[in-house]
């Protein structure tokens, strides 16, 4: 028999939602949801568990990973019970169960840990570069460039990019493996090994396009509609933001020997142009998300955590620092592009050590992997009952 939580509301509240409490159970909000279907049916069975504290049966659910927030539940739930935010929360909640570290609970339900963890990791950069940073040299390159490789060698930093790199794949593989014991194996169904490889395209495919954002927005109201509401704006920028992530962070940690160079290449150099286009994606990414929880008109955005706000700060100094090293560099000016390095480098470790495996960011592989066991679990049923 399925545990009952009675404190489980108030633990849901603390990661964003207040006002479930007022369903009825009346199924409008299944009934107009784009993405449910026969095999996961949602937002109402999640609301339901929810205030009766089916604790157990959440832990072991995808279907808030299957949502992704275009909000036409909760415009059109008749006691504003708001369903799309507790989806939301249910995934912040579901992030803090499948990290074994415990830091990612404490990350979203308390400030005070957020921003002292983001502190302690800005100031140990700070200590390695002071102990340890290269000649700051005056002189320029031949192209009249900084030297930026005399004061922080690409070799030195690459290792520290590894060990990085190494730390926080570690916290999110062993999460996601979390994740799967408590989706696939507490389904009890045997999955043959034929079946993992047949459905292993689904996990790549999720990852690179992030297809069902796309559907979930444009299946809700005629294309016309959705495009004056700038409904596809959203999935196009979240595309623009996410390509211009995973650009910059496979050349900062696999390819930094050919990103920091001291030679300044012309404009359309691949590195410079790969470059240009993360920094593109990022900065509108970050800008236009900003905008629409300032502006607060929009379902997805009109409820911000303060998480959500960590998130985009960080991205955003981490962008703003990214051009100002390039732009000091290659116009000859070292100290500036030495101090701004080291903010550059203060801003992105820690933005990737806690919202890559702890936050906001590990979306970004517990979704593909979602819909990965769900296919895995649903496929198997299917054969079984065949
Ligand atoms: S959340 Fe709203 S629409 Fe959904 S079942 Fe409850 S009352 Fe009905
Ligand atoms: S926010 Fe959109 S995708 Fe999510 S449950 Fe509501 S209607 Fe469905």
């Amino acid at each position: 028999m399925a545990r009952i939580n009675p404190g489980f509301k108030k633990e849901i509240q603390k990661y964003g939602s207040f006002d479930f409490n007022a369903c009825y159970n009346c199924g409008n909000c299944t009934a107009v949801c784009s993405l449910t279907d026969a095999g996961n049916s949602f937002p109402r069975k999640m609301l339901r568990d929810t205030v009766l504290g089916l604790e157990d049966d959440l832990k072991s659910s995808v279907e808030p990973w299957l949502c992704y927030y275009c909000g036409d539940c909760s415009t059109t739930c008749p006691r504003e019970a708001d369903p799309a935010l507790l989806m939301m929360s249910l995934r912040r909640w579901l992030t803090a169960k499948y990290d074994w570290t415990g830091l990612s609970g404490k990350f979203y339900t308390s400030k005070r840990w957020e921003i002292g963890a983001i502190l302690t990791l800005s100031v140990f950069i700070l200590l390695l570069f002071v102990f340890f940073h290269g000649p700051m040299t005056t002189e320029l390159t031949p192209e009249g460039g900084v030297a930026l490789n005399t004061f922080a060698p690409w070799q030195a930093v690459e290792i520290g990019d590894w060990a990085m790199a190494g730390l926080l794949s570690f916290f999110l593989i062993s999460n996601i493996v979390h994740m799967y014991f408590m989706i696939v194996r507490k389904s009890r169904i045997r999955i043959p090994l034929k079946l993992y490889l047949k459905e292993f395209w689904a996990l790549i495919f999720h990852f690179a396009t992030q297809w069902r954002f796309s559907k979930c927005e444009s299946e809700s109201g005629t294309r016309r509609e959705n495009l004056k509401k700038g409904k596809y704006n959203y999935w196009v920028v979240h595309f623009l933001l996410m390509s211009g992530y995973v650009i910059l962070f496979t050349m900062i940690v696999g390819m930094l020997g050919w990103f920091q160079t001291d030679e300044i290449h012309p404009w359309w150099h691949p590195q410079r142009m790969l470059g240009y286009y993360a920094t593109f994606g990022l900065l509108i990414g970050t800008i236009y998300f900003s905008y629409l929880r300032i502006k607060k008109n929009n379902e997805k955005t009109k409820h911000s955590h303060y998480t959500d706000w960590t998130f985009l700060i960080l991205l955003f100094l981490t962008t703003v620092t990214g051009i100002l090293v390039h732009l000091f560099r290659i116009n000859g000016m070292p100290y500036l592009t030495y101090y701004i390095y080291v903010i550059h480098l203060m801003v992105l470790f820690p933005m990737l050590m806690i919202e890559v495996p702890f936050s906001k960011w590990s979306h970004l592989a517990y979704r593909p992997f979602a819909i990965y066991f769900n296919n895995l679990v649903l496929a198997a049923r299917k054969q079984n009952a065949a």
